[in-house]
């Protein structure tokens, strides 16, 4: 269309920008990046204290992950799944075994992960065990994802609005309310999927009481456990993956975010008799587990492994977590800080927006939980330096605050 027909249609964004305007943007642009430490185009240099949305956890272009990435780059890119991946292989292997799963399916992204654990949970169901049921049952303040399914499944009703009708076999009870969930049982009940640490929704743990609860039922009524480890996986909180400070073992789980340290890539992991439920051309992705993302992957396991970055999670997460109640915990505004290992949630009494604009003006970048949550996400290989620095910033901005509002 010519510039004048797409004025006169309206077409033309006043931005200027020819993107969908899906995303209100910072006015930033971040043009490099090392370890904790970004630089703009203007050659300001940043504290990445979001990591992309828990990304980037072993800081930006780590070495290990670079060079695999780079000797791919020269091997081969891309062949499709109809034939073997060595590197494909090898991430998968890994991924098994440092965890309870038997099988991986390799994706692209965190909402395609979950959107195969739903369809992996249905196919058992439908032809494994044959028992026809299809229902998933997820949690309010949840978050599983943007495609159809995975909006369906997240428990907020901003990210579904104007996508009707939307798929059926969705329900969604409250976190934490047993008889809620109990009620919501039936003889259709395929799966119980959910976050351990409800990381877009505030920065909310699941009790252990209650997780423990949600395993029994599913035993007891031969119910699917899913949990999404997309944001809480790859060392985030101090262990490999979430469940595994509870305890108990997922029958389905998911990774993507930190899963390539910023390659895009996904992953759904199960275990036991669910292997079965999936047979040659019944699931597929012509990009998922390339040879250079399956590169990535597998860089990016044997870094957190053999250098124990999981461990180095949670004690500089202990570290942070003490800076940040000792420094804030008292202020007026602070309601509570909590999270676990490098997942951490200052949450305040009023909406934090402009705690993450003044901070990017003081050369710290931090990220929104909800609108009264200031989200913490420091790569896995930060320095006790850079927590002192980045609870320094945030100190004064709260300290400046309560000047203000006197
Ligand atoms: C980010 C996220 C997703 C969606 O991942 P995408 O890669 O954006 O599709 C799903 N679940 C959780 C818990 C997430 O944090």
């Amino acid at each position: 269309m010519s510039d004048s027909n797409k004025a006169a249609n309206g077409a033309r964004q006043a931005s200027g920008s020819s993107l969908f305007p899906t995303y209100a943007r910072f006015p930033l642009t971040l043009v490099k990046g090392k370890g904790s430490w970004l630089w703009d185009d203007q050659g300001n240099k940043y504290l990445d204290f979001m990591s992309g949305i828990a990304v980037t956890n072993l800081g930006h272009a780590p070495d290990r992950v670079k060079e695999a990435l780079v000797k791919q780059l020269d091997e081969l890119w891309h062949v499709s799944n109809l034939f073997h991946i060595p590197n494909q292989e090898a991430a998968g292997q890994l991924l098994t075994d440092n965890s309870p799963a038997d099988a991986v399916f390799f994706c692209n992204s965190g909402a395609e992960a979950n959107e195969a654990a739903i369809k992996l949970a249905r196919r058992y169901h439908q032809k494994v065990i044959d028992s026809g049921r299809y229902e998933i049952i997820t949690f309010q303040q949840s978050f599983h994802g943007r495609t159809l399914a995975t909006l369906t499944a997240t428990g907020q009703d901003k990210v579904k609005e104007g996508f009707s009708p939307l798929p059926q076999g969705f329900i969604t009870v409250p976190l934490h309310d047993i008889p809620a969930l109990e009620s919501a049982i039936t003889d259709k009940t395929a799966a119980i999927m959910l976050e351990l640490i409800q990381a877009e929704g505030g920065i909310h743990a699941v009790d252990p009481a209650f997780l423990q609860h949600i395993s029994k039922l599913c035993r007891d009524n031969g119910i699917l456990l899913i949990i999404d480890e997309i944001q809480t996986g790859m060392g985030r909180t101090g262990k490999l993956f979430a469940f595994q400070h509870y305890g108990i073992e997922p029958d389905i789980f998911t990774l993507a975010k930190g899963l390539g340290s910023g390659f895009p890539v996904g992953a759904m992991l199960a275990k036991g008799a669910l292997v079965e439920a999936f047979s040659a051309g019944s699931h597929g992705s012509t990009f998922g587990g390339t040879p250079i993302a399956t590169a990535a992957v597998k860089a990016t396991i044997e870094t957190i492994v053999d250098d124990k970055l999981a461990e180095r999670a949670a004690e500089m997460g202990d570290y942070l977590m003490e800076q940040l109640r000792e420094k804030l915990g008292g202020h007026p505004l602070v309601e509570e800080i909590r999270g676990r290992g490098l997942i951490v949630g200052i949450a305040c009494k009023e909406p934090v927006g402009d705690f993450i604009n003044e901070g990017q003006k003081r050369g710290l970048l931090v990220i929104t939980a909800g609108p009264n949550v200031i989200r913490l996400l420091p790569n896995l290989l930060v320095a006790r330096e850079e927590i002192d620095e980045a609870v320094g910033i945030l100190a004064s901005m709260f300290a400046e605050r309560t000047a203000a509002a006197q």
